[in-house]
């Protein structure tokens, strides 16, 4: 629609620039654009209706999904191997979108002890609703099949557990659970579809905080979930009611972010295990927990299952407890404190501090989450200057 020239200011102002239909061109953008739209214009009832009925394609409301959401759902189900995919603000929007669509008022959640913090706060605010958790140590099967033959219709695990990076042994998994009549639901962050897609392995339903090595940027914040067409269905009717939406902006960032998914995993998995190598070796550094290590508990499992490499994130435990690693962070400078993971720049977190502060030091001692415990999240820089950077700050503590 051209402004008519009888238009005044205020009309012009709102209608000038037209809604976006620039006319007939035989090119079509290289890259999807960002729809930047709350809503959708329709030229009549009839094709409003039919959209709304599913007969036609078509969007109509931001919050029932815009075609840069789409891009990305398509973009990660076709990375996970999945029939569908919701994208969602958050990485928690994904899973409690998956969450309430698996469960009712009085449902049984088997869920991992270290799974993220904010999942673990997600359950026990649904047993409010009747919801009841029991949590295992997903590595102890005998705890697992106990917890399923209680009931527990719904199994959640990570794929790499944070911080002392533990493999799931997602085929055993899948395979207890499925005997059970239980769903299998997969955090699948740290891994990435690259080192492994637990879809493939007999997993029900994946999600990621796509936050993380997804956009790979440290510049938004979005999650994905991965899942059979009628799951998907039920979570994005619940995420049409509760309104976790993406906006446009991050939908189309995380797309751009995951073009180079597969190179910045390799190059981070190589950095990682060069770093872990280092450390193992250091000796101001008591202990070094690394799935590629082959003192790691999992590494056999890791090769299972870890199939396009050990992953990006790794801990590490100093001699010097709280003090000597607040000196690290100190000394540190190319390697920032920051609470999160999965971007190009390399990155440090202390998990007594941030993700397990809410536990009580008897619980993080069980768990092995030690005052002088930092977790690094590698990027893709150089690894030579990230030793190097190591190396000067561990001779400052
Ligand atoms: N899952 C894991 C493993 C995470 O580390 C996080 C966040 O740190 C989440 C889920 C939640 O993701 P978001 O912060 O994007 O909501």
């Amino acid at each position: 629609m051209g402004a008519d020239p009888g238009w005044g200011l205020s009309t012009l102002s709102v209608h000038g620039a037209g809604t976006g239909d620039e006319g007939p061109s035989p090119s079509t953008p290289t890259v999807q654009p960002i729809y930047q739209t709350s809503a959708y214009t329709f030229p009549d009832l009839g094709s409003l209706d039919a959209v709304q009925d599913g007969t036609a394609e078509g969007y109509i409301y931001g919050r029932y999904g815009l075609p840069n959401h789409t891009a990305l759902e398509r973009a990660v189900a076709a990375l996970e191997g999945g029939e569908g995919a919701l994208a969602c603000a958050s990485g928690m929007g994904a899973s409690a979108a998956a969450l309430l669509a698996a469960l009712s008022g009085g449902g049984k959640v088997a869920a991992a002890r270290d799974v993220y913090g904010g999942t673990y706060g997600l359950l026990q605010e649904l047993g409010r609703f009747g919801v009841k958790t029991t949590w295992i140590d997903a590595g102890r099967m005998a705890e697992v099949e106990a917890a399923l033959a209680e009931g527990c219709r719904l199994l959640l695990v990570e794929t790499i557990s944070n911080p002392l990076v533990k493999v799931a042994d997602l085929p055993a998994l899948a395979a207890a659970a499925h005997r059970a009549g239980a769903f299998l639901l997969v955090d699948n962050t740290f891994a990435t579809p690259c080192l492994c897609r637990p879809l493939s392995l007999g997993a029900d339903a994946v999600y990621h905080s796509a936050t993380k090595y997804l956009g790979g940027h440290s510049d938004l914040t979005a999650g994905v979930l991965v899942g059979p067409a009628p799951f998907i269905q039920d979570a994005r009717r619940v995420a049409m009611r509760f309104g976790p939406t993406l906006g446009p902006h991050d939908a189309w960032l995380a797309v751009r972010g995951m073009k180079t998914l597969s190179l910045r995993m390799a190059r981070t998995c190589g950095n990682a295990l060069a770093l872990a190598t280092f450390l193992a070796k250091h000796p101001k550094v008591a202990a070094v927990h690394y799935p590629g290590l082959a003192s790691h508990p999992d590494h056999p499992l890791a090769k299972r299952v870890l199939t396009g490499g050990f992953g990006g994130v790794l801990a590490f435990e100093l001699r010097g407890g709280l003090e000597a690693a607040d000196a690290l962070v100190k000394s540190l400078r190319l390697i920032t404190l920051v609470p999160s993971l999965g971007g190009v720049a390399t990155t440090l977190s202390h998990p007594v501090k941030t993700s397990h502060r809410g536990l009580s030091p008897a619980e993080r001692e069980r768990l092995g989450v030690r005052d002088g415990l930092l977790r690094l999240s590698v990027g893709i820089e150089d690894a030579p200057d990230l030793t190097t950077d190591l190396t000067q700050a561990l001779t400052q503590i």
